[in-house]
């Protein structure tokens, strides 16, 4: 009887199943031909104290597909990921975003997106290395944004492979933290320099006085361990006030600015106008 049952859903559902599977594997058949199209582009995101004061972006990976538009990074870097190009992909975000940077008059920080997958597959150190000499850029400035995802499979080797980028100068952030399987005990035994509350938090704070309780458990220990913190998804006043008064440090979110060209960031990241420039030269 189960067995029929079974029967009846697959059949429910295959036709669905079949276009799903079949739109999925078009996606993948054009995502491994993007990049040399020149279909990626990097928005950039503000990073601000809880102050005001912007100290720093995260590179965000847009897809502008020639059909469908925009395709969003949710979409298609899981399918990267299991195609294998997010080695690649995230190569061309790492180089495109240190170069950017490197252009910048003001030395703010750059945080860059690694997926979990590039430990495995790329010798991330030494592509930073590689990247940090050809951009220019001064490592203090790069910061390496990863979820836990990384010490799922080999803890011990993800580790080794962390210090070798903080040797490089370079900071490593824990995305996404409090999402997904986050331990309290891998801030001890990794060497994070900064940790990043998942939005998920941020956006409940009004609504939820558990997500307030964890938020602020979160940084009693961050403070303890002298960890930096930022928020992310920060979209209201009264989030930015709760935040500003548990201590935490910095904060990101469509409250400072939504990702975005960078020429919209110009005047942040000290590329004035030619204009003004020329009058205070005469
Ligand atoms: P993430 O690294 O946690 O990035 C934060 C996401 O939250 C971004 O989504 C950003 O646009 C969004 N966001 C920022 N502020 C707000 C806000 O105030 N409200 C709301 N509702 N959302 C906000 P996005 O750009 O769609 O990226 C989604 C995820 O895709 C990223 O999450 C990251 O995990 C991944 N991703 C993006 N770019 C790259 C990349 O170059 N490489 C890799 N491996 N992953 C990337
Ligand atoms: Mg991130
Ligand atoms: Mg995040
Ligand atoms: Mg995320």
């Amino acid at each position: 009887r189960a067995k029929n049952e079974r029967r009846g859903s697959v059949c429910v559902f295959e036709p669905a199943m079949d276009l799903q599977i079949r739109e999925k594997r078009a996606l993948q058949r054009e995502l491994a031909l993007a990049l040399q199209n020149d279909e990626f582009e990097l928005h950039y995101q503000p990073q601000a104290t809880t102050k005001g004061e912007i100290v720093g972006f995260e590179a965000l990976l847009r897809w502008r597909h020639p059909v469908r538009g925009m395709v969003s990074p949710a979409a298609f870097i899981p399918l990267a990921e299991e195609t294998g190009l997010i080695g690649a992909i995230d190569e061309w975000v790492l180089r495109s975003a240190c170069r950017e940077a490197a252009s910048w008059p003001k030395p703010l920080a750059i945080a860059v997106n690694l997926s979990p997958l590039d430990f495995g597959r790329l010798d991330v150190p030494a592509l930073i290395l590689q990247v940090l000499l050809e951009t220019g850029l001064d490592p203090k400035r790069l910061e390496v944004e990863i979820t836990e995802g990384v010490l799922i499979d080999d803890f011990s080797g993800a580790i080794g492979i962390l210090r070798r980028i903080k040797n490089c100068g370079v900071r490593v952030a824990m995305d996404d933290f409090g999402a997904g399987y986050s331990s309290l005990s891998y801030l001890q035994s990794f060497p994070f320099d900064k940790i990043k509350i998942d939005q998920a938090f941020t956006r409940k704070l009004e609504i939820n006085p558990d997500s307030a309780a964890i938020v602020e458990a979160i940084l009693s220990l961050a403070h303890r361990l002298n960890l930096p913190v930022i928020a992310e998804g920060v979209e209201t006043e009264s989030q930015l006030a709760f935040l500003a008064s548990v201590g935490c440090g910095e904060v990101q979110g469509y409250l400072i600015g939504k990702p975005g060209p960078i020429a919209q960031y110009r005047h942040l990241t000290g590329g004035a106008t030619p204009e003004p420039q020329l009058a205070q030269a005469g």
